[in-house]
């Protein structure tokens, strides 16, 4: 098949950890004979020095038409001024806006071999292989705002509508695992929650009968991450729930330079990226694990290229590297934990095969 790829590298560890993930692409594409076209453009702080602007007009009609856009990193302190007028994250966020990705994915799973880097006990996360389904265009962040002197509010809305697209997609990927999936909602305080749940019920009684849906409410869903993460398969949540949830879950894995995401839904490509930020402390060192970016471009064969085997093989390199003591630095306490980024890439290359 053939395709094309917008890769924007960004800032901090992001140009370093997109190198690896495109030679993971081209790898997998030279193994199984696809043709896919990369086209590296600005964004993020870099493109606010290039051009005064994190998303040029040229990037941004440039994602429009690719297959699937991968992202490395965007930020850091060089832009970060109180004062600064314009900001990398204003990039990332109108660029989710302009594609329309009302879906983010971030799987989490825990590799045998890394069940010792958590901070939680290993007997708590061994196994752990589940999915956040999280809303990322509505809700209390999108919602009309309000301030004046002594008072400030944030509106939280949902549609019928909004709901019903994420459940049904996040109930098709729940179809896809092992059947499970838990809706996440604040249904005994919130309006928008009590709609949450009856949409929710309604989409999978009507068109997934047989997955188990199970309701939760968000505080009690914090402390069940904790305290039994195994039970958990799919979880679809509201945009805030799901922003502060994912980052608890993430914890889970070891190391935020593990896991990667997927953002969906638009009529355009897929949006993907590892869930860390441009670690300004060890950027330009080399150190940093491309792992999450790596897994990130599986993410972007599966579900943007539609090649699952090929995403299959790749995730499959990423777990016999790990498993065979491959580690970057940040999995720290772990013998060995101290190869670079390009020799990470390597380990896992050298155990790519075809699938
Ligand atoms: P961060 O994720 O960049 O770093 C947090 C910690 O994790 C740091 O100690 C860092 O060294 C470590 N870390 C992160 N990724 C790693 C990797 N792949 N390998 C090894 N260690 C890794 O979060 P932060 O420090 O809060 O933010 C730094 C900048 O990144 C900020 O400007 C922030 O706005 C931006 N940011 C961007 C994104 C994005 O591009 N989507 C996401 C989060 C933060």
């Amino acid at each position: 098949m053939k395709a094309r790829v917008a890769v924007l590298a960004g800032d901090g560890i992001g140009p370093e950890v997109a190198a690896e993930g495109v030679r993971c692409l081209q790898a997998v594409a030279a193994l199984c004979g696809h043709e896919i076209e990369l086209t590296p453009l600005p964004f993020g702080g870099a493109a606010i020095d290039a051009a005064g602007d994190p998303l040029p007009d040229a990037t941004l009609a440039a994602c429009r038409t690719a297959d699937a856009v991968l992202l490395g990193a965007i930020g850091g302190p060089k832009w970060s001024a109180p004062e600064a007028r314009v900001r990398p994250e204003a990039g990332l966020l109108r660029l989710r806006r302009e594609l329309g990705t009302f879906a983010n994915l971030r799987p989490v799973a825990v590799h045998a071999a890394l069940a010792d880097a958590s901070t939680l006990k290993a007997e708590v996360v061994r196994g752990v292989d589940l999915v956040f389904v999280r809303e990322l265009t509505g809700g209390i962040y999108f919602g009309e705002k309000h301030r004046d002197a002594t008072r400030a509010s944030d509106v939280c809305s949902y549609s019928a509508a909004e709901i019903e697209r994420i459940v049904r997609l996040a109930a098709q990927l729940a179809q896809a695992r092992r059947g499970h999936l838990t809706s996440i909602d604040k249904s005994n305080v919130l309006e928008t929650s009590r709609l949450w749940r009856e949409v929710t019920t309604r989409v999978v009684q009507q068109e997934f009968p047989h997955l188990t849906l199970e309701h939760m409410l968000v505080d009690a869903a914090a402390m069940h991450l904790m305290r039994r993460p195994r039970d958990f398969d799919v979880l679809v949540t509201e945009n805030m729930f799901g922003d502060i949830l994912t980052d608890e879950a993430s914890m889970l894995a070891g190391s935020l330079g593990l896991l990667p995401s997927a953002s969906l839904g638009g009529s355009g490509p897929g949006l993907y990226e590892p869930i860390h930020g441009s670690a300004p402390d060890i950027a330009g060192r080399g150190i940093a694990n491309p792992c999450g970016m790596i897994l990130s471009v599986a993410l972007l064969l599966r579900h943007s290229l539609r090649l699952p085997a090929e995403a299959a093989a790749l995730e499959r390199a990423v777990s016999s590297a790990l498993g065979a003591g491959a580690h970057t630095a940040d999995l720290a306490g772990l013998p060995g934990a101290s190869l670079s980024t390009r020799a990470m890439a390597d380990a896992v290359l050298s155990s790519l095969r075809r699938p």
